[in-house]
Formats: C-alpha cells, sequence, structure tokens
C-alpha cells in the first residue's frame, strides 16, 4: 500500500498546549475529507473526553498485550502513560482515500516515517514559553503538578521541530489554522497525487 498514493499521513507534534488539538479539531470540523487517528492510551480521560472519540483509553495490561500481538503502527511512552496508534486506525481509511493525521509525539513520529517514508510532519510551535503555561492553566484539564511536568517536557519536545518538514507558531489561531489549511492543500496538489486522482485527465490530455 505505501506504492501507492491514497490519503495522505500528517504527523501532528508540540509540546502539550501548544494548540494541537483546537487546530486538528477546527480542520475536521471544516474539510469532510480530513479524519484524525484515535489513538489508544493508558492515561484517565480527562473531563468530556469520550472513549473512542479523543482515545481509546485502556489499561496497561491490555497496551502490553497490544504491543505483543503488533497491534500497533507506533507506540511511545510519554508522562508515564503509554501512548500508541494501532494499525488498523490508519491504513483502512488511507485505503478510502481520506487524509489521517496523527497527533502524536516526536518518538512516534520517528517510528512512523522509518515505515512510511511519505508522511508530512507539522511542528505546532507556541508563540512563548509564559504563553503555553498559561494555555495549559486556561484548558483547566490538568492539575498543577500535571501542568508542571508537561512544561518540563515542552522544552525536550520542541527540540525535535526540526524533525518536521512544517512548522506554524500558534500565536493568533486564525493565522495559524490558515497556514494549517494551507499545507493541506499544498500536499494535495502535489504531482504524485493528482497523477493518481486525474488519471483519466492526464490520459485525454496527452493522447492529443
Ligand atoms: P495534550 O498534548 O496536552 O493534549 O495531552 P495528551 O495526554 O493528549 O498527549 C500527551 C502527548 O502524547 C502528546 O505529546 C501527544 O502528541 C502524544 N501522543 C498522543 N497520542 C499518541 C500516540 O498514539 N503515539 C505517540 N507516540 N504519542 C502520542
Ligand atoms: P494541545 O492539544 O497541543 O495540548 P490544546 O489545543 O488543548 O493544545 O490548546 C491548549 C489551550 O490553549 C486550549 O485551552 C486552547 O483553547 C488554547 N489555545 C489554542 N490555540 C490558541 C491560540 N492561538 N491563542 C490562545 N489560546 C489558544
Ligand atoms: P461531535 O461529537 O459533535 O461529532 O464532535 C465533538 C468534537 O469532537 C468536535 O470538536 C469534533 O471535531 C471532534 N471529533 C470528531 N471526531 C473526532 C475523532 O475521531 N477524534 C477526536 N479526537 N475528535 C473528534
Amino acid at each position: 500500500m505505501a506504492n501507492k498514493h491514497l490519503g495522505n499521513l500528517f504527523i501532528l507534534s508540540a509540546p502539550s498546549g501548544a494548540g494541537k488539538s483546537s487546530l486538528y479539531k477546527a480542520l475536521l470540523a471544516e474539510d469532510s475529507n480530513v479524519r484524525i487517528s484515535v489513538s489508544h492510551t493508558t492515561r484517565a480521560p480527562r473531563d468530556g473526553e469520550q472513549d473512542g472519540r479523543e482515545y481509546f483509553f485502556t489499561n496497561v495490561d491490555h497496551f502490553l498485550d497490544m504491543i505483543a500481538d503488533e497491534a500497533f503502527f507506533e507506540h511511545a511512552q510519554v508522562f508515564d502513560n503509554y501512548y500508541g496508534t494501532s494499525k488498523q486506525a490508519i491504513f483502512d481509511m488511507l485505503e478510502q482515500g481520506l487524509d489521517v493525521i496523527l497527533e502524536i509525539d516526536w518518538q512516534g513520529a520517528r517510528q512512523i516515517r522509518e515505515q512510511y517514508p511519505d508522511a508530512i510532519g507539522i511542528f505546532i510551535l507556541p508563540p512563548s514559553i509564559e504563553a503555553l503555561e498559561s494555555r495549559l492553566r486556561g484548558r483547566g484539564t490538568d492539575s498543577d503538578e500535571v501542568i508542571a511536568r508537561r512544561m518540563s517536557k515542552a522544552v525536550d519536545e520542541i527540540s525535535h521541530y526540526d524533525e518536521y518538514d512544517f512548522v506554524i507558531v500558534n500565536d493568533e489561531f486564525d493565522e495559524a489554522f490558515a497556514q494549517l489549511c494551507s499545507i493541506f492543500t499544498a500536499m494535495r496538489s502535489k504531482s504524485v497525487v493528482m497523477k493518481e486522482k486525474h488519471t483519466n485527465l492526464i490520459n485525454d490530455l496527452l493522447s492529443l
């Protein structure tokens, strides 16, 4: 399947609180050709999160069984919890021609690139460290201790920004969102993608 260009696979990474979820949710709401891959995680659900929507919430034993069964395309330990993308979660959608977003950390991004070099990496930066902390607080979903741990990991995550194809600074949300949309539009216009999407047109034009 890797040699056939169907949907595009996008990787979205950022330090916690930079705005990944807000950005992809805005995209999902506008673009019916995009899907988010729902990861498995061993962390507890936050208020408002639904099993099967934000994540498949599971326990460590089940997660380890899935690793042993080779059910994951990639998995990583982040903030003492396991997170993973199951193979099932993405290949069915790519085969249907849908663009799929993986919201995963840099460790997972590396594993995906090794197996799927066509994956397109996008890294979201906050406008400042202060803004990052105040967004995490403003979100109101995490305790002070969890926020402190996420902040202490932020610099580590940010240090991997240049492993990605694109970088977006999420200062003004609307501007960041427009940039995200333009990246999706550009990647869908690549000649290798258009060649398959418009085979009949190209054949007609070339047969004149
Ligand atoms: P948030 O980033 O504050 O929304 O917190 P989460 O608990 O949702 O995610 C924590 C970290 O785990 C983030 O860096 C995510 O990108 C990462 N993450 C989420 N799902 C996956 C996954 O399936 N695989 C990997 N490798 N990382 C993931
Ligand atoms: P992540 O998924 O990267 O952890 P979220 O999308 O949950 O980040 O964003 C963290 C918080 O910051 C949320 O409360 C969100 O509403 C807010 N936020 C996101 N983007 C912006 C922005 N450009 N300006 C101000 N607040 C933002
Ligand atoms: P609704 O339940 O109203 O369809 O969606 C509620 C919110 O969840 C919206 O912001 C929508 O964009 C988001 N959403 C829809 N499908 C998914 C999904 O598969 N994963 C995640 N994480 N969010 C989703």
